[in-house]
């Protein structure tokens, strides 16, 4: 009995992979200390987030 070659087409299966892989997330600077952070989230360096300091630093 003949069977389809392929089940899909290498297009549908690019197009389905397309979702596959996580997307980069945006960066943004801080504008407290300058380092690049990801957007939306406390700054790892300094603590601040939206002008407020979120996380306590040690002071060295
Ligand atoms: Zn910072």
């Amino acid at each position: 009995m003949a069977n389809p070659k392929h089940k899909f087409s290498k297009q549908r299966t690019a197009k389905r992979r397309t979702h596959d892989f996580a997307p980069v997330p945006t960066l943004a600077t801080c504008p407290n200390c300058g380092a690049t952070v990801i957007y939306h989230r406390v700054c790892p360096e300094c603590g601040y987030y939206r002008g407020r300091q979120i996380i306590e630093k040690s002071v060295e």
